[in-house]
């Protein structure tokens, strides 16, 4: 942690991003550290060329963000600056053009994925902690803890419960709990998160759930759903607001392993694997060229929704059976 720190101390110009397909963890650790820089006195900037789901845009009140890596202002980008990674295992999934990164002085990739490739000139990952925003408050309480208010401690917490399915995946930890408490002491508005994230879900959202729910399947404990762009086009759901469909197949009992097949475009689906708790689903990713941690993990895979249905179900059943004969 000691060179990020001083990198953090020492700088004094900044980019702040994070992956494509924002999340809770991706946009609230990104927020904390864009806000705690300028607190700190410094030029932050956060750049996120992708769009914030619905359910994540309270966050962004009173906060300013850029969308396209365009709009940075020239002069900034024609003196020195660090760029600093959050929360992305590899850096074709980063939400910014190359360039950014080309001409850093330094990139800083601050990560809690097993499958982090190590592309920074700096590397912080922690894969033994359920968020990047677990993460990055070890960072800034670190530096200097004062620097806390209730807006950072608000986008750290949502991060932390939103990457560790609110307090209930095995990743979470006593630290997690200790941290939680940190920043509810620091003003972390609890009521509003819980409220804007998980209690205020659209009747277009339920929808779309009941839609995906007629596909859902269980075959020797592999739960899998498809949600096609018909539904969103029927739900009037936009693909961003989709998270939360990701744990339904695994919620169910006798699945081990829960998996959301999500048309993205003809033959093109994204995949979200899900564990209850021994199998490792980052290897099934990987298998696909995707990656994320053992219980929580995404690929891209072509194909007919048949075909790629049929090569996930093997997939998974191989690698329930190689898991849970390890025991
Ligand atoms: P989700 O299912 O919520 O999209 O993703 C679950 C986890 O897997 C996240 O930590 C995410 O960063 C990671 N992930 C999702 N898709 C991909 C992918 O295509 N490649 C890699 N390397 N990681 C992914
Ligand atoms: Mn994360």
């Amino acid at each position: 942690m000691d060179s990020i720190i001083k990198r953090l101390n020492n700088g004094q110009n900044f980019i702040i991003t994070s992956h494509v397909n924002p999340d809770g963890d991706n946009i609230g650790s990104s927020i904390a550290m864009t806000r705690f820089l300028r607190a700190m006195g410094k030029n932050a900037i956060h750049v996120l060329e992708d769009s914030v789901p619905e359910n994540l845009s309270f966050l962004l009140e009173d906060y300013e963000i850029i969308g396209k890596a365009s709009d940075i202002p020239q002069d900034f980008l024609a003196g020195e600056y660090d760029l600093i990674v959050l929360d992305s295992a590899e850096k074709n999934r980063v939400a910014l053009p190359s360039g950014i990164a080309d001409k850093a002085q330094k990139v800083l990739n601050i990560d809690h994925h097993i499958s982090n490739t190590g592309f920074g000139d700096i590397n912080y990952v922690c894969s033994d902690i359920g968020s990047s925003s677990e993460v990055v408050c070890n960072i800034i309480r670190a530096i200097n803890e004062s620097r806390i208010d209730s807006a950072i401690a608000t986008a750290l917490y949502t991060g932390i419960s939103t990457d560790t399915g609110n307090f209930m995946f095995p990743s979470v930890t006593p630290n997690t709990f200790y941290t939680a408490a940190f920043l509810t002491q620091k003003g972390a508005d609890r009521n509003k998160i819980a409220n804007e994230v998980y209690r205020n879900i659209s009747q277009s959202f339920r929808l779309l759930t009941k839609m995906a729910l007629d596909t859902f399947q269980v075959r020797n404990s592999v739960g899998i759903m498809l949600m096609s762009l018909k539904m969103l086009e029927q739900s009037g759901v936009d693909y961003k607001d989709t998270d939360l469909l990701a744990n339904v197949a695994v919620d169910t009992r006798g699945v081990e392993v829960g998996i959301l097949v999500k048309e993205r475009e003809n033959k093109t689906y994204k995949i979200s694997l899900r564990s209850k708790a021994r199998v490792n689903v980052c290897e099934i990713a990987q298998q696909f060229d995707g990656g994320g941690h053992f219980h929580a993990a995404g690929c891209t895979i072509f194909g007919t929704a048949e075909e790629v249905i049929e090569r996930l179900q093997l997939a998974a059943e191989n690698q329930i059976k190689k898991d849970l004969s390890d025991d």
